[in-house]
């Protein structure tokens, strides 16, 4: 029987997720994306201690795991002009490569909505997928890479996972997007880890092929 397949990203480069969730995801085997972004300046100076660093990113890199690109800013694309668009993306891909990490290929749209207004340059600068947070499955194959689905998962409600996760077939995938694992920078979006741990050995105990966005596509 063909397993059911769950794709695992990650948002926003919060220090758990290479204190906490890189390591569980290599013990099991798992595959996962990391979408980074920077902020500004003044943001990221404040929360530097809660923030991963170039050096932690590669990190993450070098342990197998998929590196994507969020943007800088984190802005609403869709309120940008092509222009300002395509410096959001070039610049937090220029980080990426000096810190030694392959050019992205993943991109997620910030804060979630399909930017349509994006597609043109992300196309451009050689992004072969593109993910939102539209709620419904992926189909490996018949789907619009520019605009995929994903549920985000976060805080108490185990019922999120529960629900994302039985909607995975043997042809349609899911899609998750983390924020940290736990979040203190943005408390809105946390998962504690030990939920999060219950939710990974769920997928471990019933077989899930478990992937980064490249790997599923
Ligand atoms: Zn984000």
């Amino acid at each position: 029987m063909k397993k059911k397949t769950v794709v695992l990203t990650f948002d926003d480069a919060v220090i758990s997720h290479l204190e906490n969730v890189a390591p569980l995801l290599k013990e099991l085997g798992f595959g996962a994306t990391f979408f980074i972004c920077r902020f500004n300046d003044d943001w990221r100076a404040a929360h530097s201690r809660e923030l991963l660093t170039a050096s932690q990113i590669a990190q993450i890199a070098r342990m197998g795991f998929e590196i994507g690109n969020h943007t800088w800013n984190h802005p609403d694309l869709r309120k940008l002009g092509p222009e300002q668009i395509a410096e959001e993306i070039q610049r937090l891909d220029d980080f990426l490569t000096d810190a030694g990490i392959p050019k992205p290929v993943s991109f997620a749209y910030p804060g979630g909505p399909f930017a349509e207004n994006a597609v043109g340059i992300l196309r451009q600068k050689g992004f072969l997928a593109a993910r939102t947070t539209e709620l419904r499955p992926f189909r490996p194959g018949k789907e619009d890479v520019m605009r995929l689905p994903a549920w985000p998962i976060q805080g108490e409600d185990p019922g999120l996972f529960r629900n994302a996760v039985a909607q995975a077939t043997e042809e349609d995938a899911i899609i998750l997007v983390f924020h940290g694992v736990p979040d203190r920078v943005h408390p809105w979006v946390h998962t504690d880890f030990a939920r999060f741990r219950e939710y990974m050995t769920h997928l471990k105990d019933n077989d899930f092929r478990v992937l980064s966005l490249r790997d599923a596509l």
